[in-house]
C-alpha cells in the first residue's frame, strides 16, 4: 500500500507539472519541471539578420496579445555589448539534412529563452509554441521551465480551405483566418475564389468577371429543402492589390496560399459575365441557389484562350507551386448537345464526355506546367484519365486519394467524413443551421490521413490533409470561426503530431487553455462538450 500511495503522489505531482505546458499541436519530447521563470524585461536576439521578420512578428504579437511593451530586437553583435536584459534568442543554425523541415528546439531557463532551428520556418513554429505558454502580468513575464528537444511536423500539407463565394469574407477576416492557421502551425490556405454564386478575384483583362460575376440578386435563406430566397443584392470581390497583400501576410506566417479557380463546372458567375464561353450562349444569372448547375464552360478554343488569360494573372499573384483548378461536379448534359463539344471529341478521338473533361483538365495542366505551376483538383479529375502531373484532393471519401497514390500521383486528403467543417459538430437541434453531416471534435481527432491499404512507397504520395469550410450556410465571420474552432485544433494535431501518443483526453486538457487564449484574441469558439 505504501508503494501505491507514493506512486499516487508521484502521479498527482506529475499531473500538476503537466498542467503548465499545454501546447497544441502536441510537441515531441517535452520535458518540464514545476519551476516558473520570471523576467522583468525581455528582449529578442537574432543570430542571423534573415530572421528579423520572425523577431518583428514575435515582438508585435506579444505587444498586441500580452499587452506588454514592444520588445527590443538585438543582433548577435549588439548583444555582447548591451544590457543585462534577458533574451528570447532566435537561433538559426546551419541546415542539417538529417533534420526534418520545420524542425525546432525550445528551452527556457533563468537566463532566458532559446528557440533554435535550421530554418526561419522552424523559428516561426518555435515562436508559436512559446506564445502558448508565455504570460505577462503586472509588469513581469513568466514562463514554465521546460525543454522541447526537437519538434517537427509529421505531414507536409497541413491545410485549411475557405469558400468566399457562397458568402463573402473581408480581407481583415481572411487575415484573421490565416492567423488561426499560423497558431496551429498549419501551412496551406486554400482560397476558393470562384463559384456559380460569385466570382471573387479581380482579373484585369476581363473586368466583367467582377463587375457582373461578383454579384447576385438574392440568396437562399434557410435550408435547401425550403427553397426560400431573399432578393437582396449580395457580393464582393478582392482587388489584385488586396490579394497581393493577403499572399504576403500569409508568407510572413510561412503559409502558402493555394487559389482555386473552378473549371469546367461551377462556372455560372463567369458565364453570366461572358456567356460566349458556354455551350448555349446564355443568357445566365449568377446563382442564388446552392447546388450543381448544368451550364459549364464549353471546351472550345476561345474558352481555353479566356481561361489561359485568367490563369496568367492568377499565376502572377500566387507564388506557390499549386493552382487548384476545381474539376468537380461538372454535369455533361450541355456537352452532349453541343456541336462544338461533339466536334472537339471527334477531332481528338474522345469516346465520351468524361474523356472530354479529362482532355479539358489536361490542356489546362499543360498550360500551367509551361508556366512552372502544378495543378491540383478535386477527385473527379480521375474520371476519364488523370492529367500526367496532377495532384488530387480527395473529398468523396478516401478512394480517389488511394487510386491516385497507386498511380504515383500526389494526394491531399480531405474526406467529407472527417474534414468537412461545414458539417454539424453537435446536436443538430442546438447548433446553427449547417449543410448536414455529423463531424464532432473526437471524430476529427481520430482521423488517419494515410490509408492502411497503401504500401510503403504509395504512402509517400499522401502529402497531408486539409479541412474544407464551404459557406452556403455560414453567413457571418463569427459563425465561420465557430465552425472551425476547435475542430481545426484536432486536425492540426493529427497532421503535426502523428499517431504516437495520440490521446483524446490529453488533447482536450491541453486544448482548453489554448481556446481561452484564442477567445482573448476575439475568436468565436465552440464550447467543449
Ligand atoms: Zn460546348
Amino acid at each position: 500500500m505504501k508503494t501505491l500511495s507514493t506512486f499516487s503522489i508521484c502521479i498527482l505531482l506529475m499531473l500538476q507539472v503537466m498542467a503548465q505546458v499545454n501546447i497544441i499541436p502536441k510537441p515531441r519530447s517535452l520535458q518540464e519541471t514545476s519551476t516558473i521563470h520570471h523576467f522583468k524585461e525581455l528582449g529578442i536576439e537574432i543570430n542571423q539578420a534573415s530572421s528579423s521578420p520572425e523577431a518583428t512578428y514575435l515582438a508585435e504579437y506579444l505587444q498586441l496579445n500580452l499587452l506588454c511593451p514592444k520588445l527590443k530586437i538585438y543582433t548577435n553583435s549588439e548583444s555582447k555589448k548591451t544590457s543585462s536584459t534577458k533574451r528570447i534568442q532566435l537561433q538559426v543554425f546551419n541546415p542539417d539534412t538529417l533534420l526534418p523541415e520545420g524542425w525546432y528546439s525550445l528551452s527556457t531557463s533563468p537566463e532566458g529563452i532559446i528557440i533554435s532551428a535550421t530554418s526561419r520556418t522552424g523559428i516561426f513554429y518555435g515562436i508559436q509554441s512559446l506564445v502558448q505558454v508565455l504570460e505577462y502580468n503586472t509588469g513581469s513575464f513568466s514562463v514554465p521551465n521546460f525543454k522541447i528537444q526537437g519538434d517537427f511536423p509529421t505531414l507536409a500539407w497541413r491545410g485549411m480551405h475557405l469558400d468566399v463565394c457562397r458568402h463573402f469574407f473581408s480581407v481583415d477576416f481572411v487575415k484573421r483566418y490565416i492567423d488561426l492557421l499560423a497558431a496551429h502551425k498549419m501551412n496551406r490556405f486554400h482560397w476558393h475564389l470562384t463559384e456559380d454564386q460569385g466570382w471573387r478575384i479581380e482579373i484585369k483583362k476581363y473586368p466583367k468577371l467582377t463587375e457582373i460575376g461578383a454579384w447576385r440578386n438574392g440568396s437562399m435563406v434557410g435550408h435547401y429543402k425550403d427553397q426560400t430566397f431573399d432578393s437582396i443584392r449580395y457580393g464582393g470581390f478582392y482587388t489584385q492589390d488586396q490579394i497581393r497583400d493577403v499572399v504576403a501576410y500569409a508568407a510572413q506566417r510561412h503559409i502558402t496560399v493555394v487559389p482555386e479557380i473552378e473549371m469546367p463546372g461551377h462556372a455560372l458567375a463567369a458565364l453570366t459575365a461572358y456567356p460566349a464561353f458556354s455551350c448555349t450562349g446564355g443568357p445566365f444569372e449568377v446563382a442564388k441557389s446552392w447546388g450543381v448547375f448544368d451550364d459549364v464552360y464549353c471546351p472550345k478554343e476561345a474558352t481555353f484562350e479566356f481561361l489561359e488569360n485568367i490563369l496568367d494573372e492568377v499565376c502572377a499573384l500566387f507564388p506557390g507551386e499549386y493552382i487548384h483548378i476545381g474539376g468537380d461536379e461538372c454535369p455533361k448534359i450541355r456537352w452532349k448537345e453541343c456541336a462544338n463539344c461533339q466536334q472537339k471529341m471527334k477531332e481528338n478521338g474522345l469516346i465520351d464526355e468524361h474523356e472530354l473533361q479529362s482532355y479539358f483538365i489536361q490542356r489546362i495542366e499543360k498550360y500551367l506546367n509551361s508556366k512552372g505551376k502544378k495543378i491540383i483538383g478535386w477527385d473527379e479529375i480521375l474520371e476519364g484519365g488523370l492529367a500526367p502531373n496532377a495532384a488530387v484532393m480527395s473529398w468523396r471519401g478516401e478512394e480517389g486519394g488511394i487510386a491516385a497514390a497507386k498511380q504515383n500521383h500526389y494526394v491531399v486528403m480531405s474526406p467529407g467524413s472527417h474534414c468537412y467543417f461545414d458539417h454539424y459538430q453537435g446536436d443538430k437541434t442546438k447548433e446553427p443551421i449547417a449543410i448536414g453531416g455529423f463531424t464532432p471534435l473526437e471524430k476529427v481527432y481520430s482521423y488517419q490521413p494515410i490509408p492502411a491499404s497503401l504500401d510503403v512507397n504509395q504512402r509517400m504520395y499522401i502529402l497531408g490533409a486539409q479541412a474544407n469550410l464551404w459557406t452556403e450556410y455560414i453567413t457571418s465571420e463569427a459563425q465561420a470561426e465557430y465552425m472551425v474552432l476547435p475542430r481545426m485544433s484536432a486536425l492540426a494535431e493529427v497532421l503535426w503530431s502523428g499517431n504516437e501518443d495520440r490521446n483524446f483526453e490529453d488533447f482536450k486538457k491541453r486544448l482548453s487553455p489554448f481556446l481561452v487564449k484564442l477567445e482573448k484574441r476575439g475568436y468565436h469558439v465552440r464550447t467543449l462538450d
